[in-house]
């Protein structure tokens, strides 16, 4: 998006709301407990343009990058009608290409969409009982629970039927994946937003401190290195957090990232026969957990894979042993593994190569 384009789309009203949503989107995605990496999208409608972040991108960069595609809402909302694809019919020459979530934000009629992988609202979104335990933390407001639908077309279909009957709702609950907050403008959207923030809020569980003994010896391995988030150590401490993961996948970005299987370890598997696993091979998993020793990292873990770390212990700490929880079914992961393939992941990559590039040289 070139700035010249910007100014021929923009009133000077729409300029100062457009910039709203930049410095509102780089706040919002500068909370680790709202978004992780590139996940997380916000749009605003302005004269007949959607303005819809790009694939990719981190929110946290909204201030520093151009990070917003401008889309022709009919358009849009013709290609959701038709269940056409609206990435590849938009791509723009720049590389540019609008968020797997733009069909979700065009069938929201409010003009401000703010989509964020809340750690409180996965928290609860991940909960059998959510929509129950839900109704009282949310009451008063017009919300809605939406039963996990894939991202892009499914889910904007699951929305759009959902609010047809209530056109007032501006707060949704995303089964297995995150939350949707919107408004008239992006002052009215962002005060929803910490409002529901507050109400979900959960305080983490405390849990025991990480042994270092075995995690030195995966310390001797070149490839591996001691996190420096604290944090991370409570997915080997923490039993309960444990005895979560290893029910399956919670919600998309842990699959994406992280793999469908979790790397948890007794201590003595860790030592022998996993051994040769964790010397670094293009197998290697991101990190690996050691029962009641705690976490180290592969060293070239990307920022994407320790943000979606980060953001899943904070799930698993904000939720009890005694709940029942709804994982993803097999075919849910297989489908999003799949879907990786066609632009979601490889975006991301690329980011990565280019931003360690430029780190290094
Ligand atoms: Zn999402």
């Amino acid at each position: 998006m070139k700035n010249s384009d910007q100014a021929r789309l923009l009133t000077t009203r729409h300029e100062r709301e457009f910039m709203y949503l930049r410095d509102l989107s780089a706040r919002v995605g500068g909370d680790p407990l709202l978004v992780q990496a590139s996940n997380g999208n916000t749009s605003i409608k302005l004269g007949g343009i959607l303005w819809i972040k790009a694939s990719g991108k981190w929110l946290a960069h909204a201030m520093q990058q151009e990070m917003f595609v401008p889309l022709d809402l009919a358009e849009v909302q013709e290609s959701v009608q038709k269940g056409t694809n609206i990435g590849a019919h938009y791509a723009l020459n720049d590389d540019l290409y609008p968020s797997i979530e733009t069909a979700m934000h065009a069938v929201l009629r409010h003009r401000v969409v703010l989509h964020v992988h809340s750690i409180n609202a996965i928290a609860w979104a991940v909960r059998m009982d959510g929509p129950d335990q839900l109704k009282e933390r949310l009451d008063g407001l017009h919300w809605q629970w939406i039963p996990y639908a894939a991202s892009g077309m499914p889910l904007a279909r699951e929305i759009e039927k959902a609010v047809a009957p209530a056109l007032e709702t501006d707060v949704l609950i995303l089964g297995n994946h995150g939350l949707v907050v919107c408004g008239p403008d992006c002052y009215t959207a962002e005060t929803l937003l910490w409002d529901v923030e507050r109400r979900l809020a959960i305080i983490p569980r405390r849990f025991p401190k990480p042994d270092a003994t075995v995690l030195a010896m995966i310390a001797r391995f070149s490839r591996w290195q001691f996190p420096d988030v604290d944090s991370l150590h409570a997915l080997g401490t923490d039993a309960v957090s444990r005895k979560i993961l290893k029910g399956g996948v919670l919600y998309p970005c842990q699959a994406i990232f992280l793999g469908p299987m979790m790397p948890l370890f007794p201590p003595a598997l860790v030592l022998s026969k996993f051994i040769n696993r964790l010397k670094g091979d293009g197998t290697t998993p991101p990190f690996v957990a050691v029962d009641g020793s705690g976490v180290m990292l592969r060293e070239k873990m990307t920022s994407a894979e320790r943000a979606t770390l980060i953001g899943l212990v904070q799930v698993t700490q904000r939720t009890e042993e005694s709940v029942r929880l709804r994982y993803l079914k097999e075919a849910e992961v297989t489908d999003l593994l799949s879907k990786g393939a066609h632009g979601y992941k490889e975006v991301i990559f690329m980011e990565e190569n280019e931003f360690s590039d430029a780190w290094h040289h």
